[in-house]
């Protein structure tokens, strides 16, 4: 309806009678991409999601005591929720001594890696709070390092301690991030992109809103722009794939099923042929939300 005046009459009639017209002839088109477009959505498989069998109960229990603790930014100490929740997680623990990161590293092979553990310190290798391929001999030095480093940092941070660390192996794995949290109108949101310490500069990830099903999963796993790594680009073996989109579910499954997670960020989980491991953890935490402050 390119007439101007010409056309006054037309356009009113087919207004009055609701058929849609345009000025323009590259609206029109656009306009029909988009029934398209919610023509094909509509036409897609939906399964529903699966529901894992896991442990809520001891979930709330580790954000609950953290909670006690006056603590609502959690990172690696709460690593047990990602164990109670079936996904799977390096062996190690937090050491509040010398002593103690000597005999958690004792049970862990030849090297390790050690971190700090603080609410006040967000990105732990900014302020060289990360430490990979520690080996034994060295394991005392590195816990005293890694406290003054956190101390320099902010004299005033609240340490909790040092993670003791199997170390991954990430020669031949994908750094991998799983991601959440809640927008305030869709609800839970899950994340999936390529990880590690650049994601901010990269930017490659595809979202859902949660709970996501088996199809989604995998289909946000096969989006990203960086997906032919994880089918093994250069000759490299691909990764378990279907393990990465079980994580995602398994997250996505979390954030439905404990309401007092606001966000959490999986960063990197590490994707190789033989499955994934979770490495590091960040999440934030809405006590009032916990069952026991109903
Ligand atoms: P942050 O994100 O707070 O800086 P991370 O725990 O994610 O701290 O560690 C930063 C980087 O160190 C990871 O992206 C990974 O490359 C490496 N890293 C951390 N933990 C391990 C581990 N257990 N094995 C091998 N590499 C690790
Ligand atoms: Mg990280």
């Amino acid at each position: 309806m390119m007439g101007g005046d010409s056309t006054r009459d037309a356009i009113e009639r087919l207004d009055e009678a609701g058929v849609p017209n345009y000025f323009d002839p590259a609206r029109a088109v656009s306009n029909l991409d988009v029934l398209a477009r919610q023509r094909r959505v509509g036409e897609r498989e939906y399964t529903a999601p699966k529901t894992f069998d896991v442990d809520t109960e001891r979930v709330e229990a580790t954000l609950a005591s953290a909670a006690a603790g006056g603590r609502t930014r959690l990172g690696v100490e709460a690593m047990d929720i990602l164990d109670a929740y079936g996904i799977p997680t390096p062996q190690g623990g937090v050491a509040t001594s010398r002593a103690e990161a000597v005999d958690i590293a004792a049970g862990l092979g030849e090297e390790v890696v050690m971190k700090i553990v603080s609410p006040d310190i967000l990105h732990k290798s900014d302020v060289g709070g990360v430490k990979v391929g520690v080996a034994r001999a060295d394991v005392e030095d590195a816990y005293e390092d890694l406290q003054s480093r956190a101390r320099d940092y902010q004299p005033d941070a609240r340490v909790l301690g040092v993670q003791v660390q199997e170390q991954v192996d990430l020669s031949d794995g994908v750094e991998t991030i799983v991601g959440t949290n809640r927008d305030p109108g869709f609800g839970p949101l899950v994340l999936f992109g390529l990880g590690g310490i650049f994601v901010e500069v990269l930017e490659d990830t595809s979202l859902r809103l949660a709970p996501v099903g088996e199809d989604e999963a995998h289909a946000m796993t096969d989006e990203i722009r960086a997906a032919p790594l994880l089918r093994g680009a250069r000759g490299r073996d691909p990764v378990d794939r279907t393990a990465v989109a079980e994580t995602i579910q398994r997250l996505s499954q979390m954030m439905v099923d404990v309401p007092a997670i606001v966000e959490l960020d999986v960063n990197p989980l590490v994707a190789t042929a033989e499955g994934v491991v979770a490495v590091d953890l960040r999440l934030t935490v809405s006590p009032e939300d916990l069952p026991s402050n109903p």
